[in-house]
């Protein structure tokens, strides 16, 4: 395509451009003709080295890798055209060069035939008058009789109607008898001055040479004016020289050969220049002067051309008769440029069908490979699954193949992703229950259950503030337990840790209304907080979990471990402090209180 590109846009122009510049061509229609030819060339060129690069290594000629491989399609149409379109363009350029110098051969051997033809009749038309005015020479001289000459005259006239009149004259060149007779009549009364051709070649050439002799082409006077060529012989008496007996021939009869040739014209002309025939289309009339001049620009090195009368340019062919008459036989110089361009443009036709064939061939090629592959690549693109039989009718072997594998390949990929997932599921739900563990764990008291210091506080952020604003009756309760320390020296820490249990269980035993709060605050110290119902509710129910605590047994290795605790209760009803740590010192410093007055106690405050 490039190269193609390249021919009609930059090799044509400047072709052009030289044509006009450095040689000196008036014809467009030569210009036209060695355009076509080299626009020919220049594709047969690119076509050969378009096929020859296909077989030459793709690195030689192109080092760089392209980061974006071409097309699967596009390589496949180009292979296609290389390996269809290509051949197929050279082996019709060869077909039409040959055609177009079988064009230029036939037209030779047309011409080289009518001229042969030409010249032969041309040179029987004259040799048959030459015998027969031998004969009536031979016939004149023999008889020397004068009155019988009028009558052989008349009888070789009828035999011969080439001739038009024929006369005899003396040694001097006098005319002494013609025929027909009728016409020369007059001219034989006329005196001897008068009646003399001593001027004319037929009577000087026969004279001197002794020889017939066949004039160029003349004009006739006395008789008539008629172009003639004039055929004579001289007559002898012994060896004395009698005159010349002449016979003035009609113009050979070229019509009717001319006829016979198509495209083709005749120009006769004798030694002179003098047309003596020529084709009506030539527009001459015997007599007239032309000139032909040598024309340099030839389509082929085989074919001459010439220019006739300055003007109109032909191709030709020329030969010379015996007398040194020449014939041309002429065909139009246009005629073989018409040829040409026929051929160019059947041939461009034929680029045009092959291309369009051959890219279509390619585009049904490519389908076969490429829209299975596409597809199959959309079906795994988008997840859906390949399809079992791919019943399409640009299956192959190949594709079904990959086909087979991809469906493979996605089969293990689905059940990976399955298994894939199930394991995710399995470990998000271990993952929820693990966090809600830790998120237990983070607010509860591993030993007790009930909320740790941390939880209980998250508890109080969100429901002390609410309780103040609701102006909901609310105690504050920090319970230690009584001498601890000694329980732990005296049964042991785990000991300890089952009495901390207990109380846990206790103290939960207890608060178990929806608006009550037990936390564990630290060690052997627990925190609650009462919402709702009156504080002599509140302080009943410390009340009742001082006692429970006082009668509670822990039994540890065969023994009761009893324990008191202490409680520091600080309620609100009305006026409520702004921060729950101010409530929670002030529970502080009751618990304190209930420590002071000998533990196993309440201390109670209310605002
Ligand atoms: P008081 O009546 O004045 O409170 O006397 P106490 O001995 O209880 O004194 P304090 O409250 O200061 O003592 C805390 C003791 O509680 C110290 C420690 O041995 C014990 N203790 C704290 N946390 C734990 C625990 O988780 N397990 C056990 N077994 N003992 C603890
Ligand atoms: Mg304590
Ligand atoms: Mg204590």
């Amino acid at each position: 395509m490039a190269d193609m590109l390249f021919w009609g846009l930059i090799g044509i122009p400047f072709a052009l451009v030289v044509l006009l510049t450095v040689y000196d061509i008036n014809s467009t229609d030569f210009t036209q003709v060695i355009l076509i030819k080299q626009a020919l060339n220049g594709l047969l060129n690119a076509s050969i080295a378009t096929i020859i690069r296909a077989f030459i290594p793709f690195r030689w000629y192109s080092p760089v890798t392209k980061t974006k491989p071409p097309k699967l399609s596009k390589r496949i149409f180009e292979l296609c055209l290389i390996s269809i379109a290509m051949p197929s363009l050279v082996i019709m350029l060869i077909l039409s060069n040959n055609s177009a110098n079988k064009l230029e051969r036939e037209l030779i051997e047309e011409l080289d035939i009518r001229a042969e033809h030409l010249r032969e009749r041309t040179e029987n038309y004259q040799m048959t008058h030459v015998k027969a005015m031998e004969t009536l020479a031979a016939s004149l001289n023999s008889d020397g009789l004068n009155g019988h000459k009028q009558f052989l005259m008349d009888s070789w006239l009828e035999r011969y109607p080439g001739f038009i009149t024929m006369i005899v004259t003396d040694s001097d060149g006098v005319v002494v008898s013609g025929a027909p007779k009728e016409s020369f009549e007059k001219l034989l009364q006329a005196p001897a001055k008068q009646r003399r051709v001593t001027d004319r070649d037929y009577f000087k050439v026969a004279r001197d040479t002794g020889l017939p002799y066949v004039s160029d082409v003349f004009r006739g006077r006395g008789f008539g004016n008629d172009p003639i060529v004039a055929v004579s012989v001289p007559l002898y008496q012994g060896n004395r020289f009698q005159g010349i007996v002449e016979g003035s021939l009609n113009l050979p009869q070229f019509e009717r050969i001319d006829n016979s040739g198509v495209g083709s014209s005749i120009l006769v002309i004798d030694s002179t220049s003098k047309v003596i025939y020529g084709s009506a289309r030539l527009e001459l009339k015997p007599l007239d002067l032309v000139s032909i001049k040598d024309n340099e620009q030839h389509y082929a090195n085989t074919i001459m051309s010439l220019v006739l009368n300055g003007n109109d340019t032909y191709n030709y062919k020329k030969i010379e008769t015996s007398n040194g008459w020449s014939i041309y036989v002429l065909s139009d110089y246009d005629d073989l440029l018409v040829a040409y361009k026929n051929n160019f443009y059947a041939l461009l036709l034929g680029i045009l069908l092959i291309s369009l064939l051959a890219s279509r061939v390619a585009l049904k090629f490519s389908l076969h490979i490429t829209r299975p592959l596409e597809r199959l690549v959309e079906y795994f693109s988008s997840h859906q699954p390949v399809p079992a039989k791919a019943a399409s009718y640009f299956s192959s072997r190949e594709i079904e193949s990959v086909r087979e594998q991809l469906r493979e390949a996605q089969h293990i990929m689905i059940d990976f992703q399955e298994e894939l997932k199930e394991q995710v599921e399995t470990q998000t739900k271990e993952l929820v229950v693990l966090n809600e563990e830790l998120e237990r764990l983070s607010t509860h008291d591993v030993l007790t259950g009930i909320l740790n210091r941390r939880g209980f506080e998250q508890v109080m952020g969100n429901v002390y503030p609410l309780a103040c604003r609701n102006k909901t009756p609310a105690t504050l309760a920090i319970m230690d337990l009584d001498n601890f320390k000694h329980i732990n020296d005296t049964y042991g820490h785990s000991a300890g840790d089952l009495c901390l249990m207990a109380v846990g269980k206790t103290i939960r035993e207890v608060f178990q209304r929806d608006s009550d709060y037990v936390g564990r605050f630290g060690g052997e110290e627990f925190i609650a907080l009462i919402l709702g119902g009156s504080i002599e509710h509140h302080l009943e129910l410390l009340e009742q979990l001082r006692q429970k605590i006082n009668k509670l047994t822990v039994p540890h290795e065969n023994k009761d471990i009893q324990f008191t605790i202490s409680i520091g209760a600080y309620s609100q009803v009305e006026r409520y402090e702004a921060g729950y740590e101010r409530v929670i010192s002030r529970a502080d410093k009751l618990l304190y209180k209930s420590k002071e007055a000998g533990r196993n106690r309440i201390s109670h405050q209310s605002q």
